[in-house]
């Protein structure tokens, strides 16, 4: 039974009236409510304590309005939260500067420096780690002043009677009555902690309250409040409103005595009426019933509660609460999802899903996400703002700004430049048309080059294409350059900058400008929080403004910043709504229907992260929220949820990841004993059946619209060799995987500066044996020795760029130095057998002639680049081709076994010996062709065979390679089937192994 509102007396003392949180309790508190505004005759000031109930008490207010009122009640009573209530503070204006979540953690950190025994605290943390660890040392001291500052409400008062001196000087007595109280309860405080950790903890609490803290602000504006109420009082010509207080939800001891004393003192001038929730007739479990005990255990049951309980159960029983247990997480969002809908289609319009699996609920929003604009979904739950797209943009633009002086990784730097927030015309100062396509042109030579990191790298790998580009009839790309100068130049002006907030601040506003960023943040939903949420670390007029910090330091709190902001999403007219929400969010709310996902033994009840600092014993001393508290809490929440909404399904995973079973919380499996009937049912996915073709090994026929190149490179021509498929995906569909980088350095830029270098010295060799008095003609040891030193002297010259860029190159220079004097030993060795060096790096090949299938004439250009061409001193006919090879001779060996699949230097010899001029060897034929290794086995010795290995019988191999290949050719020109064949060892780094499908069939 519900109890009817008290009648209000002039006893000056609150009035204690309860009402039943079931489906009609926010009726009866709006009756309620009313009956005070018409016995009072005043409309009276509401205010609940959470802020969740609020639009639904405003609601029943509007919908329960008694006829007939009289003018000065018509209107609606003011319903509040506590929270408003609170920044509606009379004169709130003169209160301390209230400090922002920021400011408090910069306080942290400004007290770490000052207070040597509170650093070795923070010594083991990383940046992150550490800000981290600064909120959960401010959430503590909030604790501790919540238990202090009590005491001071007298004092409060009494000061803010003087609230009318000027209000410096009020600040400074409020600080003064503070400072005090805290060295007071400090000395008591630190009897009950014998901790070291704890200990530090009130170190910290004493440095850093301070007047501007939420909890000072709370207490000076109840004083304010009922400063207030005490001059209108004591003014005969204004009145004192009604004061109803709606405890909505169990308080904390702390915070129970604090709006107890309020109360009492408010009572003196006016009516008050305490609104408590009466559990009786709703609770399900007697812990829901009974509460805590005065020591704050859970109070245990009497016969006649336990009966009181049983027979709750059995009168609130509802047909429709539904147990649904799934087997698998996907089975339990699908189960979820099934529930809403069959919701939606009886045509229920508020529904709730509270997320007690906060996954499964995740993943439900997901799959509802079909139903598009007719439902809208709410999310109370909170998404991180870090989850969102615009702040990933701006995140990839914070790990570039992190990145060392020499400039970013290549991930990072692409991933910045390929967010869709960074304007790219705009920053170039380009037109769009000039701009279409140049991020996947600059992907493309950053990975062929295997660019991985450094500024100047980077420059290297672009230089690098576009003169390639210039010289083979391509078009070099100068906005390439002008790319990497703009963020280079971005990059450097941090690495300069001496970081205090307010200069780092600046920086960071004037980087989002230039790259446009701030513009496309403005226009997209999240992005906007994000640039409110960078707002506050504008502290321009802070006291904070010229606090320094390293970089990483700062972009760390910047980072833990956003971390902690939520993203609010902007709500939609729909036919529909569905809130997603935590337990304690449907406190006095009333919905359609109701689907609870988590409610397994593990997740109901769930508990919040135990604070840091205290334990469960020191939290009662300090009369903060406990354990067994908010156990309690979940058990009247649920109870609640349960007997107030028509509908509810509960529903959870029945096994867990690791496959063992789960069982609902034992609250369902305590009320499944008292309703014998009430049975769990399994879900099953709906399950479609139908036959598979077991999947042939693949073999493509191109198609005759599709073109084939008239032109094959030796790589091609491998690649055709080893599977016919894989050439047909690669260079007749043209499909290539997006290449990532892999760890580690790899050494294509350092392996194209290699033969740069060589080509360098070789030249210059060539020149210096001109030279008559060059000390080269200074018998073997003056050659050995030059060559030596001229050598290595190249090798610091080219390299030195490419190191600049990334300094991991200097051990690749390192390694390749250890192997000169071997090389030139090499190199003497054949100069003795009378090959000299001719020419390098030269671009060479020949043209087979075929009919095609329609007796179309081909010409098909067989081309590549040949590292060096030596010719014989003796033999006027003799030439050779090499290969340098950055690998080491196992390879090399492997390689010549297979050369007729990977003719490489097959096709330079016969490209070289049909077109000699070409090659710059006129009037030869090249009839030697080895490959050299610049990665020998120096532990081998001296010998050769540890660097060069020639190909061996070239005349009978160059008739043969030549008949292969026209025979390949003239297969493909007939367009014949090119299956899927290849041994494990070419597969395994198959890029067209997902579309061949191996290892299916
Ligand atoms: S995975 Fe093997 S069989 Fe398939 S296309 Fe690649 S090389 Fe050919």
């Amino acid at each position: 039974m519900s109890q009817s509102f008290p009648t209000i007396s002039d006893q000056k003392q609150p009035q204690a009236w309860a009402i039943t949180p079931n489906s009609q309790a926010l009726a009866q508190l709006a009756k309620g409510i009313w009956d005070c505004a018409v016995q009072t005759n005043q409309r009276p000031l509401v205010v609940l304590s959470t802020a969740g109930p609020l639009v639904g008490v405003r609601a029943a207010l509007e919908q329960n309005r008694p006829k007939d009122l009289p003018s000065s009640i018509a209107f609606l009573p003011q319903v509040i939260s506590f929270t408003d209530w609170l920044e509606a503070a009379p004169g709130a204006w003169k209160f301390p500067k209230k400090q922002t979540d920021l400011e408090r953690w910069l306080s942290v950190f400004v007290n770490l420096r000052k207070h040597k025994t509170l650093q070795a605290w923070f010594k083991a943390e990383s940046e992150a780690g550490a800000w981290g660890l600064a909120q959960a040392v401010i959430d503590a001291c909030d604790t501790l002043s919540e238990a202090v500052i009590p005491q001071l409400q007298g004092e409060l008062n009494e000061l803010l009677q003087t609230h009318a001196l000027d209000t410096e000087t009020w600040l400074k007595k409020v600080e003064l009555v503070l400072d005090q109280a805290i060295a007071k309860a400090y000395v008591g405080l630190s009897r009950n902690v014998v901790d070291e950790e704890s200990a530090v903890l009130l170190t910290f609490w004493r440095y850093l309250s301070s007047v501007g803290d939420p909890v000072v602000r709370k207490h000076l504006a109840m004083a304010a409040h009922m400063q207030l109420a005490k001059s209108n009082a004591e003014n005969q010509h204004s009145n004192v409103r009604p004061f109803i207080w709606v405890q909505t939800a169990d308080p904390k001891p702390v915070d129970q005595e604090l709006i107890d004393r309020y109360l009492n003192e408010y009572a003196q001038y006016a009516p008050v009426v305490r609104v408590d929730l009466d559990w009786n007739s709703v609770a399900l479990w007697s812990e829901a019933l009974c509460g805590l005990d005065a020591d704050g255990h859970i109070a245990s049951a009497n016969p006649a509660e336990d009966s009181q309980v049983s027979s709750n159960i059995q009168a609130n029983r509802n047909d429709d609460w539904r147990l649904l247990a799934a087997r698998r997480f996907e089975e339990l969002a699908w189960a979820a999802t099934k529930s809403i809908e069959s919701h939606l289609i009886a045509g229920k319009k508020n529904i709730a899903l509270v997320a007690q699996d906060r996954l499964a609920a995740r993943r439900t929003r997901a799959l509802l996400s079909r139903l598009g604009s007719a439902l809208r979904i709410r999310d109370e739950t909170g998404w991180k703002l870090s989850t969102t797209r615009a702040a990933a943009a701006f995140d990839s633009w914070l790990e570039l700004i992190r990145a060392p002086k020499e400039g970013p990784s290549a991930s990072a730097l692409l991933e910045f430049l390929q967010n869709p927030h960074f304007d790219l015309p705009y920053s170039l100062n380009k037109p769009p048309e000039a701009c279409i396509g140049l991020l996947a042109q600059l992907e493309d030579i950053l990975i062929a080059s295997q660019a991985k990191s450094g500024w100047e790298t980077f420059l290297m790998a672009i230089e690098r294409a576009n003169k390639y580009a210039a010289s083979n009839g391509g078009s070099p790309n100068e906005h390439l350059i002008d790319l990497i100068k703009f963020v280079r130049r971005l990059h450097i002006a941090w690495q300069h900058l001496s970081v205090d907030c307010s200069s780092a601040y600046d920086l960071l506003q004037k980087n989002l400008k230039e790259t446009g960023m701030a513009g496309r943040l403005e226009s997209d939903a999240a992005g906007k929080q994000l640039l409110e949420v960078l707002d506050s670390f504008n502290l321009s007029s802070g006291v904070y403004r010229n606090l320094k910090m390293r970089l990483p330091e700062w972009l760390s709190l910047l980072k833990t910043v956003i971390e902690e902001a939520t993203y609010e999403e902007a709500g939609k007219e729909a036919q529909a709504t569905l809130s997603i929400l935590p337990l304690s969010s449907t406190r006095l709310r009333q919905f359609d229907a109701v689907v609870l996902v988590g409610c397994d033994e593990q997740q109901l009840p769930a508990f919040s992260e135990p604070p840091l600092f205290f334990s469960d014993t020191l939290n009662r001393y300090l009369k903060s929220s406990t354990v067994a508290a908010q156990y309690v809490q979940q058990a009247r929440d649920l109870s609640q949820l349960l007997v107030s909404c028509e509908q509810v399904d509960l529903l959870w995973q029945s096994k867990s990841k690791s496959g063992e079973p789960l069982r609902p919380s034992a609250w369902i499996q305590r009320l499944q004993t008292q309703l014998k009937d009430w049975k769990a049912i399994e879900v099953k996915p709906e399950t479609y059946e139908g036959k598979s073709q077991p999947l042939q090994m693949s073999v493509s026929v191109p198609d005759k619209d599709l073109a084939i190149p008239v032109t094959v490179s030796p790589s091609a021509y491998k690649a055709l060799r080893d599977c016919p498929y894989r050439y047909y995906v690669s260079s007749l569909l043209g499909l290539r995987k997006a290449k990532e980088f892999e760890e580690g350095f790899d050494a294509s830029l350092a392996g194209q500066t290699l033969h740069a270098l060589l080509k360098t010295f070789f030249q210059a060799l060539k020149t210096e044996d001109e030279k008559s008095h060059s000390p080269i003609h200074d018998g073997a040891d003056g050659r050995r020795q030059w060559m030596i030193e001229h050598l290595m002297k190249c090798s610091e010259n080219e390299f030195e760029r490419l190191i600049a860029g990334d300094a991991r190159v200097l051990g690749t220079l390192r390694d390749w130095q250890k192997q000169i004097p071997s090389f030139v030993d090499w190199q003497i060795q054949r100069e003795n057998e009378g090959w000299r060096y001719h020419d390098a790096e030269l671009t060479v090949g020949f043209t087979l002639s075929l009919s095609d299938p329609d007796g179309v004439q081909r010409d098909i250009r067989i081309a590549g680049r040949a590292d060096r061409f030596d010719i014989h001193q003796s033999d006027g006919n003799a030439a050779a081709v090499i290969d340098y090879k950055n690998q080491k001779m196992k390879k090399i060996v492997d390689r010549a076994e297979n050369i007729l699949d990977d003719p490489q230097l097959l096709i330079y010899a016969r490209a070289a010996s049909e077109n000699a001029v070409a090659a710059h060897i006129p009037g030869r034929i090249v009839s030697q062709a080895e490959w050299v290794s610049l990665r020998a086995d120096l532990d081998k010795g001296g010998d050769k065979s540890i660097r060069a290995y020639a190909v061996e019988n070239m005349p009978e191999l160059m008739a043969e390679f030549s008949e292969q290949i026209t025979q390949d050719l003239n297969t493909l020109w007939a367009r014949k089937p090119m299956q899927a064949f290849a041994p494990d060892s070419v597969c395994q780094y198959c890029e067209a192994r997902g579309i061949c499908r191996k290892g299916m069939w």
